[in-house]
C-alpha cells in the first residue's frame, strides 16, 4: 500500500507555525516585508508571484510587488536591487525567474544582500549550505527535507539519488540530503544507466522538467518518490516528472502533482522570511 505525501496539508501546517511566529514578531513592534520584483508579464511568473503574495497575505507578512517592464536594462535592475538592499523596511529580496535574456541571471542573484537573500541563491548562501552553516536554505530542496521528515521517512543511512543537478533543485537537495546523513547519487543527462541507478534509490527525487518521465520500472518496490517537475498538459491539467499511474503501484510513499512539493516551496519561503526579520 502507498501513501501520498500531502505537501498541502504539510505547508498549511508549516504556515500556521510562521503564522504565529509573525504575530509574536509583530506585538514586538516588529513588521516582516518581502520585496518581489517581477521583470516583463510571463504568465507562468504572474500565477507564483501572486500566489507568494497571496501566501504572506494568510501569514501576516507585509508583501511589496515592484513590477518592471520587460525591456528594463540590466542596469537599472541592478540599481532596484541595491537600493532595497539599503531599505531596513524590507528584510526578503525574491527576484522572480526566469529573467528575459538580456539580463544576466547570475548577476541578478548576487546582487541580492546575502542576509535578504530569501530564495537562498546567493553565492555565500550556497557556500554555507556547502559546509554546514547557517544560513538561508533554497525553499524548493529545504520543502522536500520537511515533507521526508513529515512523513516519518528516514533519511539517515538510506540510498538517495536525485535526477537533476541544477543550482535551484539538484545540486542543493543533494546537498541537504548528504547532511541528514543520506548516501547520495546525483543523475544528469549525461549518466549512464539511469534507470539501473535510480531503481538502487530509498529514496529518489526527480527534479528533470520531463514529464512523465520516471515510469515504475524506474523505481525500487517500497521506494519513497519526490517529483519536483511541475508540467501543464494540452487539456490544461498539471503533471510531474513521474508518471503517478504506473509508479504509485510499486513505491511506499508518492508525492502528488499538484498538491506536493509546489506548496512546500512557498511555505518554507515564508519560514525564511521570518528568518530574514530575525
Ligand atoms: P533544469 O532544467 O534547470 O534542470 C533539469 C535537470 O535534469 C538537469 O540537471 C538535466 O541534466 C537533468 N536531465 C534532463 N534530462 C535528463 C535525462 N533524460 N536524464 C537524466 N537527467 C536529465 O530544471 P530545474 O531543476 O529548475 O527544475 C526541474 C523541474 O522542477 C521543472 O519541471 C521545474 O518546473 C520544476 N520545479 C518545480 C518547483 C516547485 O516548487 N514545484 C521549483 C523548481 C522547479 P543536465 O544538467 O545534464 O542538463
Amino acid at each position: 500500500m502507498f501513501q501520498i505525501i500531502d505537501g498541502k496539508k504539510i505547508a498549511a501546517q508549516i504556515k500556521e507555525e510562521v503564522k504565529s511566529e509573525a504575530e509574536h514578531l509583530r506585538k514586538q513592534g516588529k513588521e516582516i516585508c518581502l520585496a518581489v520584483i517581477q521583470v516583463g508579464e510571463d504568465p507562468a511568473s504572474s500565477v507564483y508571484v501572486r500566489n507568494k503574495q497571496k501566501a504572506c497575505e494568510y501569514v501576516g507578512i507585509q508583501s511589496v510587488l515592484k513590477k518592471l517592464p520587460e525591456n528594463i536594462s540590466e542596469e537599472e535592475l541592478l540599481a532596484t536591487i541595491e537600493e532595497m538592499n539599503h531599505d531596513c523596511g524590507i528584510n526578503g529580496i525574491l527576484v522572480q525567474l526566469p529573467l528575459p535574456r538580456h539580463i544576466d541571471e547570475d548577476k541578478v542573484i548576487k546582487a541580492v544582500h546575502p542576509d535578504k537573500d530569501v530564495d537562498g541563491f546567493h553565492p555565500e548562501n550556497v557556500g554555507r549550505l556547502c559546509i554546514g552553516e547557517k544560513g538561508f536554505l533554497p525553499c524548493t530542496p529545504a520543502g522536500i527535507v520537511k515533507l521526508l521528515k513529515y512523513s516519518g521517512i528516514e533519511i539517515d543511512g538510506k540510498e538517495c539519488v536525485i535526477v537533476g543537478r541544477s543550482n535551484i533543485v539538484g545540486k542543493p537537495m543533494a546537498l541537504l540530503l548528504l547532511r541528514e546523513n543520506g548516501t547520495v547519487t546525483i543523475a544528469h543527462s549525461h549518466t549512464k544507466g539511469l534507470k539501473e541507478i535510480t531503481k538502487r534509490a530509498d529514496i529518489l527525487i526527480v527534479a528533470m522538467g520531463k514529464p512523465l518521465f520516471i515510469t515504475a520500472d524506474y523505481v525500487k518496490e517500497g521506494a519513497a518518490v519526490i517529483d519536483v517537475g511541475i508540467h501543464r498538459k494540452e487539456d490544461g491539467h498539471l503533471c510531474g516528472d513521474v508518471d503517478f499511474a504506473s509508479v504509485k503501484e510499486k513505491v511506499s510513499y508518492l508525492t502528488p502533482v499538484p498538491g506536493g512539493v509546489g506548496p512546500m516551496t512557498i511555505a518554507m519561503l515564508m519560514q525564511n522570511c521570518v528568518a530574514a526579520s530575525e
